[in-house]
């Protein structure tokens, strides 16, 4: 039996209930397809920072180091500890020690969920590169009085930064429906994003299997809206993928059904699986989170580790249940009963 060490680190709010209940699921795949699943859990979240004035162990990474994957519910308290604190002392300091540099969210409306379009097949896979570019943090401040005051950002594109997460959505895309499109501004932004133009189209050389679209961010932001049947993996910098992804959060029907990867391809260090979504203070504890982000993320991290079947079986088991009519509205069933649901599916389905 393959077993997989995985860290689970639920956070707070309903990081804790939709964590749970993504491991129930998981608990429920391992069982079905002969894996071991051995978990150790962390208790870092705001409440130990107000304990103990960190948001994880000095040694936290080391500790993470070793597990083959990372499961993450949420972090964030904001009435008590500023979200600046919860995210630079703990989801930010993981991703870069382990250097997550492809951010993957897959949007897909599944079957039965309302979205707010009536998008017709709507699933596309966005890759947002996640450690450099407009978010680089390089730049500064000019004073010299107020009215002639100057503030600079830089976004920096390395070579290496927009090679590999390129890459990475060639691979992607040569897995799908071989359809890539390079997101980029390049028409405005002279040096970075014709850069970017220009490592699209050395790499697409290697892959002639794949068709390439560069595109506009504007006209890509319309373009998921009026034809998303249009679209496969989709690949942005930083800035762009932030956007397109709370957008495509939208269109899938909320944040409710929105999952995402930190991916480093290099086996030698942890992922990390989340939910997009945060610890949602207003609904915590009350059985009213979806868990459907949890355990959709749950299925990405099977699949990363390779666990192909198991990850196509649990994402069947979600479309069975939303299907059915299961979670496809706020309020409609509790955080257990879908939960419920989904392992019912998984198992009917085997
Ligand atoms: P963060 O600052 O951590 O990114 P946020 O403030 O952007 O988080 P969330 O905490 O994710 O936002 O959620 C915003 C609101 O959306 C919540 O208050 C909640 O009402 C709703 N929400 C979020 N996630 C879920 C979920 N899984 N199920 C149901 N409702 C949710
Ligand atoms: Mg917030």
């Amino acid at each position: 039996m393959t077993t997989y060490t995985l860290a689970l680190i639920p956070g707070d709010g309903i990081g804790v209930d939709v964590t749970d209940a993504a491991m129930q699921v998981l608990d429920a795949a391992a069982a079905r397809f002969g894996l071991g699943l051995d978990k150790t859990r962390f208790d870092w979240s705001c409440e130990t920072y107000l304990a103990t004035g960190r948001m994880m162990p000095e040694d936290g990474i080391d500790q993470l180091r070793s597990f083959d994957a990372i499961f993450l519910g949420a972090v964030g308290w904001p009435a008590t500890v500023p979200d600046s604190v919860s995210l630079h002392g703990l989801l930010l300091p993981i991703r870069k020690a382990f250097d997550q540099y492809a951010n993957i969210r897959p949007h897909r409306l599944l079957p039965g969920v309302e979205g707010p379009l009536r998008a017709q097949g709507f699933d596309i896979l966005c890759i947002r590169e996640n450690t450099e570019g407009e978010y680089s943090g390089a730049g500064g401040r000019v004073h010299q009085g107020r009215d002639n005051e100057v503030a600079v950002e830089t976004s920096i594109f390395t070579r290496k930064g927009v090679e590999r997460i390129l890459r990475f959505g060639f691979e992607q895309a040569r897995a799908r429906r071989k359809h890539l499109t390079s997101v980029t501004k390049s028409n405005a932004q002279k040096y970075s994003m014709v850069f970017w133009d220009e490592v699209t189209r050395e790499l697409a050389a290697e892959y002639p299997d794949v068709t390439v679209s560069p595109m506009h961010i504007d006209a890509m932001a319309a373009k998921m809206v009026m034809a998303p049947q249009d679209l496969d993996v989709v690949v942005a910098s930083n800035l762009f993928g932030d956007i397109l992804t709370d957008l495509g959060a939208a269109i899938q029907g909320g944040l409710g059904f929105a999952a995402s990867a930190n991916i480093n391809p290099d086996r030698s260090v942890p992922s990390m699986f989340e939910p997009v979504h945060g610890s949602a203070p207003d609904i915590a504890g009350k059985n009213i989170a979806n868990p459907i982000a949890a355990i959709w993320s749950g299925a990405q991290m099977l699949e990363h580790l390779g666990e192909t079947d198991a990850a196509a079986a649990v994402l069947a088991a979600i479309e069975s249940a939303t299907a059915r009519g299961i979670g496809i509205r706020p309020g409609l069933h509790g955080t257990q009963e879908i939960t419920a649901a989904v392992i019912a599916a998984l198992e009917e389905n085997a």
